[in-house]
């Protein structure tokens, strides 16, 4: 459903973020990309669902190409949920706006069929007594569901999480991987770049291993953990396991 071919990203200045990156994602697939700070691993996601802008190569989301059409920008960008380390909920809005707002004025539903489909949500991430409670009344964990929330509330074919537990305190940072792993086993496809090598080893099918703008190894869960082929694979479990 995600085709990436050889893509290159140079930021202004010249620093080649990416550096002839290609990789694909099967439907319902759920891929970990794992790798040094300043890798390129946000980048990647950025560039995946057009928040940043490719040199070249070619990225494509369930059969519609990220290019220079406005309008093909506009159907990945509502089919690809995101979820950052920040959360970036509304403070001014309760957890039901925040969760509706996109619903009404992207997807142009009702607001009654908005609230209906925001219910739904907050029971899967299990706040459905948080409905009217404003952002900073929250755990960061709540925060976070909230946000997950409010990105599956587009029914996105493909979500895409960059390190979304690492602002959390160690309490919560289960209950958030929890709704994660949730989505993963319902057969979401999904791009997770994360440090918590226990989500990896459940619910990754696939982890990607990046080192300066580039995929150094990429293999099946168990083969990645198992046997790494690359020296510089095994260097860096060594440090993180
Ligand atoms: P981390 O694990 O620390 O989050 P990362 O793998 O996500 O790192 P990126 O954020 O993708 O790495 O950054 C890759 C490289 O691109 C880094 O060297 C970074 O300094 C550089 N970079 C990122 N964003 C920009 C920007 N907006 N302008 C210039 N350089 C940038
Ligand atoms: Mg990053």
């Amino acid at each position: 459903i995600i085709v990436v071919r050889d893509i290159v990203k140079t930021y202004p200045g010249g620093f080649r973020a990416l550096d002839h990156v290609s990789f694909t994602v099967r439907q319902g697939e759920v891929v970990v990309v794992i790798g040094p700070s300043g890798s390129g691993k946000s980048t990647l996601l950025r560039c995946l669902n057009g928040l940043e802008d490719i040199d070249s190569g070619s990225i494509t989301i369930d059969e519609v190409p990220l290019d220079d059409s406005p309008r093909n920008r506009l159907t990945i960008r509502t089919e690809v949920g995101m979820v950052f380390q920040s959360f970036n909920l509304f403070p001014h809005m309760t957890v039901l706006q925040n969760v509706n707002l996109a619903q009404v004025q992207v997807r142009k539903k009702s607001r009654k069929d908005a609230e209906e489909t925001t219910f739904g949500l907050l029971e899967r991430v299990g706040l459905t007594d948080k409905a009217h409670a404003y952002p900073a009344r929250l755990s960061g964990g709540q925060q976070q569901r909230v946000a997950i929330a409010r990105a599956l509330a587009m029914h996105p074919k493909v979500m895409l999480f960059d390190e979304a537990t690492s602002a959390l305190d160690p309490e919560t940072i289960g209950e958030v991987l929890e709704v994660m792993k949730g989505l993963a086993f319902d057969g979401m496809t999904m791009v997770v770049v994360t440090h918590e090598m226990g989500f990896a080893r459940e619910a990754g099918d696939r982890i990607v291993f990046m080192e300066n703008g580039r995929i150094l190894e990429e293999a099946e869960t168990q083969d990645f953990f198992s046997r790494p082929r690359q020296e510089r694979t095994r260097a860096f479990l060594s440090q993180i396991l």
